[in-house]
């Protein structure tokens, strides 16, 4: 028998005993004695997973490393160089490169840090991906398969919405996922993710119905509202710290045509427009076939700022009143149609590729809403801008996202989520989106997006518009998200963590992305 074989089929016993999965330790299983024999001659973790998983192992003399490392988004990500990449082709796959990781840790190895990648759309350099270590690689994860009964899909982590949208289309159906073609499932779901169908349905993770999860030492198993429900609510917001997702079962619903597209304006309309987005980000009577992103674009080579709003209303209805504080306002361009719903997350990305595969920062906030406080952070955007308009190939947008009560309030019924959103007020998703061309201006990007934070922070406070949440897709590296989900929620997520990862693999050995002490 191969050796993925033999730890495959041990697992499959391990996976039956998950309820006393804090009492597993590696040296419970023979295949993790042959693993730590091996460990102990080679004293490496990625050399170990190529003898366990020949052929999905793969080091930097191999073309398909570059291919992989090429696919993120950012190219602070690129610049990165993993001992190896590990590209699983099922769950079994990955217990096994987990377990491998859980007895290298044991032995104190240093190549057995890792990073789990889906998508690779984090911009920020070690989110998904690692210097000299192991990252996985998820993207060959993908399948999208749905239910006969048309209720739910399953959908792999690692999948684009660009590969998922055209068959769920095709076939009248939809689910809540990201709003642009080219970025991930897994990373958008397993932070949040905010979609179009939020206002009806909540956030992403609110409309998973089970994770499928390898958690360490490399045990396979299902977390939803029966089993493993501290685990399900902990998936919803705590991205990597638990474990590999490997497959989300998600709610799907039937869905025909959309009306949306991209209303641009000069930006001279802009208190009209501040005041447009404020009564429409409120609950009162808000609308929960419609969803909005205003943005106040600019480019140090091209043009001053400009105004674009992605308009999408979930049914097939020309220009709904909802919209109109907008569309009556003179326009440079409008490509509202009616339409299916990939090509509308088509168009939207051909907006974020203008820079592709260069290096992007996010610098982003929750307020309450306020158009008063939209201009506020709209005058330090542009007053930051000043202070870097010398960096070469400088594009940035500034943009607003309504989380209205409509979309907080869905995630207790649906199984709870960790956000510390349930009671929120009407608040609002401030994001500063930056490209720039060279790694010699990261430094000072960086420099001059945190002192812009902290002067928005400030402003947030003096004009009481204050709120904790930080959308942890969006977070840079000194934020702190998972401590903008309140102190409940934390102690639940250290607590869940314990019981799950007794052994800390996936805090200390999986340094991307946000950790629970951070
Ligand atoms: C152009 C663009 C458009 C965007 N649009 C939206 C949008 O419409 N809505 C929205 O909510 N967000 C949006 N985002 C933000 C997006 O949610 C995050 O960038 C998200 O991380 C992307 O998921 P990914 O799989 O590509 O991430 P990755 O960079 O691959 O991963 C992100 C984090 O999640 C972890 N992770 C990924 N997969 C797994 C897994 N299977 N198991 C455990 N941990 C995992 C990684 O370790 C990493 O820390 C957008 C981002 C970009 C760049």
């Amino acid at each position: 028998m191969h050796f993925s074989s033999i730890i495959a089929s041990s697992l499959v016993g391990w996976t039956a005993h998950a309820a006393s999965i804090t009492k597993v330790v590696a040296r419970d299983n023979p295949s993790a004695e042959f693993a730590e024999t091996l460990l102990k001659q080679s004293k490496s973790c990625c050399n170990v997973m190529d003898q366990f998983l020949p052929g999905k192992v793969l080091f930097p003399d191999n073309a398909l490393y570059a291919t992989s490392q090429q696919s993120f988004w950012s190219m602070q990500e690129v610049d990165l160089t993993p001992t190896c990449i590990v590209s699983p082709s099922s769950a079994n796959d990955v217990a096994v490169g987990v377990l491998i990781l859980s007895v290298g840790d044991k032995l104190g190895i240093t190549d057995c840090n890792f990073a789990v990648r889906s998508g690779g759309h984090t911009p920020w350099g070690g989110a998904a991906n690692i210097d000299e270590g192991v990252t996985f690689d998820l993207q060959s994860l993908n399948q999208v398969d749905i239910a006969s009964d048309r209720k739910t899909a399953s959908i792999g982590p690692g999948n684009r919405w660009r590969n998922i949208y055209p068959k769920l289309d095709a076939v009248g159906l939809a689910m809540v996922g990201g709003r642009v073609a080219p970025v991930g499932a897994g990373g958008l779901i397993l932070g949040g993710g905010i979609s179009y169908f939020s206002p009806r349905k909540g956030f992403s993770c609110d409309n998973v119905v089970n994770f499928q999860v390898v958690v360490a030492p490399g045990v396979i198993l299902d977390a939803n509202k029966d089993k493993n429900a501290d685990l399900f609510k902990a998936l919803k917001g705590g991205s990597n710290n638990f474990g590999i997702v490997t497959r989300f079962d998600v709610s799907i619903f039937e869905q025909g045509e959309l009306w949306g597209g991209t209303v641009i304006t000069d930006v001279s309309q802009m208190d009209k427009i501040n005041e447009f987005f404020e009564g429409f980000a409120a609950s009162d009577g808000y609308d929960e076939y419609a969803s909005l992103i205003t943005t106040y674009g600019f480019s140090n080579t091209s043009s001053p700022w400009v105004h674009s709003s992605n308009v999408i209303y979930t049914k097939p209805e020309e220009n709904p009143p909802v919209y109109r504080g907008l569309t009556s306002l003179p326009q440079l361009l409008n490509t509202t149609r009616i339409s299916t719903l990939a090509p509308l997350t088509e168009e939207i990305a051909a907006s974020t590729e203008v820079a592709m595969q260069g290096r992007y920062y996010f610098s982003t906030l929750s307020y309450i809403n306020s158009a008063a406080y939209m201009k506020a952070f709209f005058e330090l955007c542009d007053e930051w801008q000043k202070t870097v308009s010398d960096v070469e190939g400088l594009f940035g947008a500034v943009t607003y996202q309504p989380i209205p009560k409509a979309i907080t309030s869905k995630g207790a019924k649906q199984g709870g989520n960790v956000l510390g959103l349930d009671n929120a007020p009407d608040i609002v998703n401030a994001l500063l989106g930056v490209s720039w061309a060279n790694k010699a201006d990261d430094e000072r990007i960086n420099a001059s997006l945190k002192d812009l934070y902290t002067k928005a922070k400030a402003k947030c406070v003096e004009m009481e518009v204050d709120h904790p949440y930080v959308y942890l897709n969006y977070a840079l590296p000194w934020d702190k998200p998972i401590a903008g989900y309140g102190e409940a929620n934390v102690a639940f997520l250290k607590k869940t963590s314990k019981k799950y990862d007794y052994a800390g693999l996936f805090q200390r050995r999986c340094p991307g992305g946000f950790k629970l002490d951070d």
